[in-house]
């Protein structure tokens, strides 16, 4: 069966190769009649659609997407997505909250046909048509069906209660064009492609839904029903709570019709709020009826923005593309899981979006895509920039016109607050919700092409740069062009193409042919690939016309570039030019108006790299230098100014105890390649200076850094007085990203090189010898100098659906380990074994030797931190609670033991977390120690070494907050490690470790490494 698919699709293939160009559009046109049962959650139904073949070849088989089966079971293509970005709820779904088609039963034109599942897909179907299907032909296919609707909280089809979503619900045809069939699974994350056709939807319910539909309603008495509950006032609505009123026994039947669509979601409640309004079209001033349909509980934003916002989104989309063909617009407040909104043809459905201009915002993106989704069916999965991007653009469009001062980021989550803490309100609002976006991305390197199939994306990119990055390539776009030409393009590519399935080589073919121009920068760099657009500012002169400018490329794309004269800050001349190769600089001579600045690419709303290069002043000293602002905290990366930040630090060591100092930085978010931050910081009771402080670049896949840090490492009163020791730490590094860049999201990896420099201080306040009083430092290095260290280490991380596999190996020597070179090697394996709160067993298995340095059964505390390199608040505690923080590095044991081995360590732990809410887990290790024989002292002879050869343990883990603060209480321990808590004189309490990761815990680690 599988062969025959695949030699089927060859010859296909081939045959349609011969005939590249010739486009085609296959027809379905269905009937469907369907009965929601409310009590049980169940649809059902009996669909007839008549198939016609416009293709130039004869079919054989017919593909049928099933996409409800998608909620069948956690071995779903959707089902394996979510796990893989994190979300198990598919795993351990109860079977009330799963969902499927059954009840299937094929004809084709009468005749009974059977059908296969494609591959492993439960929700594509494939049938043998019984006559070959030739071009121009038609069948006629029938089938009942029965869906059992899932929780409303997996994804688009759902049920939150008796609120219903109905939405890719149905059996239906794939779509077969010029490349064959596009049999797709249905997922969460990568939309649809789907034949234009016409459909007659016959929906029966209780009599009390309101029902939110595709196409025109053809039911008298629901028509007039509608328009009675739209004149209701709020007070008067009988569902004045929030609660499902109980359902009437009566049932109604309501009758839809709707032509060139290629979809039909409905969405009914019986607790809606109604509201009725009208738009007259830019164009042909034809009247479109508009509709808003909401629960009580969010009445107050819908009354406001509900219908105002869907008629400027029909408004501005006609008018800039062509005008709404279809007689009726809804939107709908529903609960959904895929985003703030969903789009179907004439209905959108809106999540629980929170303020009044977040509405607005989802209503006209949703409303938009009835445009670049609907109107323009283009392959959705495949370029999703065709209809989120393109649509992204339009909505910000759509925004700034009707809004005049939209505010930011904090509005649109609801937080007017964090707009006053990171001062938003100083940036543009494309600045704010598209360019920063994409720089989070960008700037970091996680970026990813605008052009890929929807499932390559990592989460984050698929909104940063599907959505965001593809507004600003639009916004750009147009800036180029003028708006008119542009408007011109998008209306010409919109009477084009319409009702079809444009390709991005058609759009394309439009743009070029309407404007005239080359868009190669546009369609083959800005969309294909990951090259930046950053353009620099240099010397600028005045002739007697205007300035002599020169401009280079610092981007990777040769892409057109903007000149701005600006005087008092308002823009008196904008000139757009051709772009200049990559790494080259041009004189550019513009005639203009005295200024006070000159901007590159000044417009906002582009995805430009680093503004901080593109201003100049025409004056003064420094003049393409940025000037300082000093701040406090952080905040976003400003355009205009080089940003220095500060905030008071607090810190404490047994040693140094209380420290106060400052933090200064230049963190901006997103981060700049450039990074630095110094942390001096005062400790009264040393009376000395420590800190730390770290320089980073970060350049494509290679970052380099440096990194510092000094503090006390232990204080001894004894006779001679107060004597405390200090260490400082200076660390280059060099570091390059494995797996970076090649849509391969599963696989993350870095290979690091670091040099260690550590060097010892101590101060003694009575230094009789020298004679000196309190103050006197004297440098006494251990080593005579700095001791020098190597290490090359490889991190590598494969993610599996439900596990992760994690390499880390290191080869490394140097003074720190007595010029002992040594390897580890752990291999991790985390498995979630638990959807419900990933619920996980993980095991390690650790390898170390080398020559004769001792590596640790149990993990590192800090007397046994040789690198110097983690944060320990008692450095050199060998008793007390300071003595019992460690890292779970080296054998890992989480024991307080200081058996170590000079040979070889190998050990093996494993933990599970209690399949429960609480954080806490059983913990377990072995390790198995291998020393060289020890020298009895008396004869001389090798005896028997006093370290056990293995030792293991048991316990209780409380992994607090995973990662950064993790408690291990040992309960089971070998005979040897009694004997050794005898020995020390060990109370029980002394025996209990902690993990402390301060490094984790740090906001900016975690905002660089947001999408690892
Ligand atoms: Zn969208």
């Amino acid at each position: 069966m599988r062969l025959f698919a695949t030699l089927f699709f060859l010859i296909t293939t081939i045959t349609i190769d011969a005939q590249t160009g010739t486009y085609f559009q296959q027809e379905v046109n269905y009937k469907i009649n369907v009965t929601l049962d409310d009590v049980n959650h169940i649809l059902y139904g009996d669909e007839e659609f008549e198939y016609i073949n416009n293709s130039p070849n004869t079919l054989s088989e017919i593909f049928i997407h099933l996409w409800p089966n998608a909620y069948k079971n956690a071995k779903t293509a959707m089902a394996k997505q979510k796990f893989s970005s994190g979300d198990y709820f598919m795993l351990w779904a109860s079977q009330k909250d799963r969902g499927y088609i059954d009840s299937l039963n094929f004809k084709i034109d009468g005749q009974h046909i059977a059908y296969t599942t494609y591959q492993n897909y439960e929700d594509i179907a494939v049938i043998r048509l019984p006559n070959p299907l030739k071009p121009g032909g038609k069948i006629t296919v029938y089938t009942p069906f029965r869906v059992k609707i899932p929780s409303g909280s997996i994804s688009r089809l759902g049920h939150i209660g008796q609120s219903y979503q109905i939405t890719q619900w149905y059996p239906k045809p794939a779509v077969y064009d010029k490349e064959g069939w596009h049999e797709m699974p249905y997922l969460t994350q990568g939309e649809f492609y789907s034949e234009f056709g016409s459909f007659d939807v016959k929906i029966t319910l209780p009599e009390n839904y309101t029902v939110g539909a595709t196409g025109d309603l053809q039911t008298e008495t629901e028509i007039k029903r509608l328009d009675e509950l739209s004149k209701t006032t709020i007070s008067e609505s009988k569902n004045s709570s929030n609660e499902f009123p109980a359902s009437s026994k009566q049932t109604k039947t309501l009758h839809y019709v709707q032509s060139n669509v290629h979809d039909f979601g409905w969405f009914a409640d019986k607790r809606w709020i109604v509201r009725k309004g009208e738009i007259e079209l830019p164009h042909s001033k034809r009247k479109v009826t508009t509709w808003a349909m909401f629960t009580p509980e969010s009445a107050d934003t819908w009354l406001k923005t509900g219908i105002k916002s869907i008629n400027e989104g029909v408004y501005y989309y006609s008018l800039w593309t062509g005008d709404y063909p279809y007689n009726q617009c809804t939107a709908v407040d529903g609960t959904i899981s895929a985003g703030g909104g969903m789009e179907y043809p004439n209905v959108t459905v809106i999540g629980n979006v929170g303020s009044e201009q977040s509405l607005a915002t989802v209503i006209i993106h949703e409303v938009g895509h009835n445009w670049f989704y609907g109107i323009l069916g283009s392959n959705e999965r495949d370029n999703a920039w065709m209809d989120e991007g393109i649509n992204s653009f339009f909505e910000t469009r759509t925004i700034l016109k009707t809004n005049p001062n939209p505010s930011k980021l904090g509005a649109m989550v609801g937080n007017e607050k964090i707009d006053n803490l990171i001062k938003l309100d100083k940036y543009s609002y494309q600045y704010i919700t598209e360019e920063l976006s994409y720089l989070l991305s960008a700037r970091t390197n996680e970026d990813q092409p605008i052009q890929l199939p929807s499932e390559y994306y990592s989460n984050m990119n698929y909104g940063t740069i599907v959505y965001k990055k593809s507004a600003l390539a639009f916004n750009y776009l147009m800036n180029y062009l003028g708006e008119e030409t542009f408007n011109k393009c998008m209306a010409d590519y919109f009477e084009k193409w319409k009702f079809k399935h444009p390709s991005p080589t058609d759009i394309r073919s439009v743009f070029e042919t309407t404007s005239g121009k080359n868009l190669s920068w546009f369609f083959d760099d800005l969309i294909k690939t990951r090259g930046k657009v950053d353009y620099a500012i240099g010397k600028t002169s005045k002739t007697e016309e205007g300035y002599r400018i020169k401009i280079k490329n610092n981007g990777d794309i040769s892409s057109p570039f903007s000149l701005d004269v600006v005087r008092n800050g308002l823009t008196i001349s904008n000139q757009w030019f051709d772009g200049i190769e990559s790494g080259t600089k041009k004189q550019i001579q513009i005639n203009a108006q005295k200024g006070d600045l000159i901007k590159v690419n000044a417009v906002t709303g582009i995805p430009e790299f680093d503004r901080k290069n593109n201003t100049a002043r025409t004056f003064g000293i420094l003049r393409t230098t940025s000037p300082l602002k000093l701040a406090k905290l952080t905040g976003i990366d400003s355009p205009d100014y080089t940003q220095l930040f500060w905030l008071p630090v607090v810190g404490w060591n047994d040693y140094n105890k209380w420290m106060v100092g400052l933090h200064l930085h230049n963190q901006t978010i997103p981060s700049r390649k450039f990074r630095w931050s110094i942390a001096p910081m005062y400790s009264i009771a040393a009376n000395n200076i420590n800190g730390f402080a770290n320089i980073a670049i970060e350049d494509g896949i290679f970052n380099y850094g440096i990194v510092a840090q000094k503090f006390s490492d232990s204080t001894n009163k004894d006779g001679s007085g107060n004597a405390t020791s200090s260490y400082t730490l200076l660390s280059p590094s060099v570091e390059a990203k494995l797996f970076a860049n090649r849509g391969q999201k599963d696989w993350s990896g870095k290979v690091n090189a670091s040099w260690f420099i550590l060097g010892r201080r101590f101060k003694n306040e009575n230094s009789a010898s020298l004679g000196n009083t309190i103050g006197y430092e004297q440098s006494n290095l251990t080593a005579g100098g700095a001791l020098n260290h190597m290490r090359i280490q490889v991190n590598i991380k494969k993610k599996f659906l439900r596990s992760e596999l994690r390499l880390r190996s290191s080869v490394e020597g140097g003074e720190l380990t007595d010029y002992g070179l040594f390897q580890q090697q752990t291999v991790s394996y985390d498995y979630v074994y638990h959807g419900k709160g990933k619920k996980k067993i993980r095991t390690s298995v650790y390898y170390g030797s080398g020559s004769g340095f001792r590596l640790n059964a149990a993990g590192q505390t800090g007397l046994n931190d040789y690198l110097y390199d983690g944060l320990f608040f008692g450095r050199s505690a060998t008793e007390g609670l300071l003595s019992q923080q460690f890292l779970r590095t080296q054998g890992a044991l989480a024991l307080p033991t200081t058996f170590s081995a000079d040979k070889g360590l190998l050990s093996f732990n494993v933990e599970v977390d209690a399949p429960i809410k609480l954080p806490i887990g059983i913990y377990g290790g072995i390790a198995f120690l291998n020393n060289s024989p020890v020298n009895c002292p008396n004869n001389g002879e090798p005896c028997s070494p006093t370290t056990p050869k293995q030792i293991f343990n048991a316990g209780v883990s409380l992994p607090l907050i995973r990662g950064i603060f993790e408690v291990y209480i040992p309960v089971l321990y070998s005979q040897d490690v009694v004997n050794e808590f005898k020995r020390r004189d060990m109370k029980f309490g002394e025996t209990i470790m902690f993990q402390l990761n301060l490094d984790l815990a740090n906001p900016f680690y975690l905002l660089r490494n947001i999408s690892l």
